[in-house]
């Protein structure tokens, strides 16, 4: 198929993102508009010259790198209506690439050093994926993340706040930041406690730390989901254990490229998980940061390891069952990727016997 048509057949498919980072999702025409209202002077003239400070160019030199480009937003996101629009724009940003549902993730702790309670942080945000939603028809859920070099206290504390929206669009709770330096075990109390309230899970796992934190993660911190997964294929029984629970990797190929989760695309496993089963979602992680889009995502699918439209359709639905919403819903927005996909020609693989009931 010449390049064109597959780019505007990517295009059209509707798609999910369930693994997207909302500091890492910011435009930069936005933060300098936000940087003029608080006043603060920024190290470029225009807005187009904040891409090299926002934005992963080409090769990344390194992890470090990647997460320099989150330093540089973090202060400018505090106040309330700050996050509400940035939470917007991501909706905003989902639609234009034809995606109809979105889970938006964010660490409520990040956004309170002018005075933002976790609960303030969190209800911000939904604001605005709820205001995305009504303005442009994608379903938008938030994720509320708690970050693996914080306290159990704070951490606790997401958790509980989360809980308390779960009925306006808290769909779920994670853990990120620095997986090699703060494994997956010394958040045991957290996320029993988040299972105690009934709150789905999912967690960073196998991108800069090995295959035990996924299986950490699974089995002592109840994820159904895990974030990237890259290295899983370092321990076969947990390779086992991920398939025969169906547990959903959300990989995200783009900045697991730029972040060094493996050393080259000849040695990322994408292929590899896919033919032995695995449930796979493909995701974008960071917009901006990673400079990505889906279309991006599924195009090095197909150019570096073959993959077919129609399997890329049949990844779009597993995003579909993964997603942290009710059943019935999933059912829903499954019938009508069915009903898309058959006009564009696409016949995914049968689907599976059962949804998930992860929401
Ligand atoms: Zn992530």
């Amino acid at each position: 198929m010449p390049n064109n048509l597959l780019e505007e057949l990517l295009h059209n498919l509707p798609k999910v993102d369930l693994h997207l980072h909302l500091d890492g999702s910011i435009r930069e025409s936005t933060l300098w508009e936000i940087a003029a209202q608080q006043g603060i002077e920024l190290p470029a003239a225009r807005a187009e010259d904040l891409t090299p400070f926002m934005k992963v160019t080409g090769e990344c030199g390194s992890l470090l790198e990647y997460l320099e480009k989150f330093d540089f937003v973090a202060g400018f996101l505090h106040q309330a209506e700050v996050l509400e629009r940035i939470a917007y724009e991501v909706v905003e940003q989902a639609a234009e690439q034809n995606c109809r549902y979105i889970e938006v993730r964010f660490g409520p702790q990040l956004h309170r050093s002018e005075g933002l309670s976790c609960e303030e942080v969190i209800d911000a945000v939904l604001r605005g994926l709820r205001r995305g939603e009504a303005d442009f028809g994608v379903i938008a859920r938030g994720i509320a993340a708690c970050l693996r070099h914080h306290s159990p206290h704070r951490n606790m504390e997401v958790i509980e706040a989360a809980a308390a929206f779960r009925e306006r669009g808290l769909a779920a709770v994670d853990l990120a930041g620095p997986e090699a330096a703060f494994p997956a075990h010394l958040h045991r109390a957290v996320f029993e406690y988040a299972q105690l309230l009934d709150m789905p899970v999912t967690i960073h796992a196998g991108e800069a730390g090995g295959a035990d934190n996924i299986h950490e993660a699974i089995v002592r911190l109840g994820a159904s989901r895990i974030g990237h997964g890259v290295r899983l294929r370092e321990n076969p029984n947990v390779l086992n254990l991920v398939r025969e629970r169906q547990i959903v990797l959300e990989m995200c190929p783009l900045s697991n490229f730029q972040t060094k989760a493996m050393e080259s695309w000849e040695t990322y496993p994408i292929r590899e998980y896919f033919d032995a089963g695995l449930k796979l979602t493909i995701n974008t992680d960071n917009l901006t940061v990673s400079d990505t889009s889906l279309v991006k995502e599924y195009t090095v699918l197909i150019e570096k390891f073959g993959f077919t439209p129609s399997e890329i359709a049949s990844l779009i639905l597993n995003g579909v069952d993964a997603a942290f919403l009710p059943a019935a819903d999933k059912e829903r927005l499954r019938a009508d990727f069915l009903q898309a996909f058959a006009l564009l020609g696409l016949r995914p693989p049968a689907p599976p016997s059962s949804i998930s009931a992860a929401g």
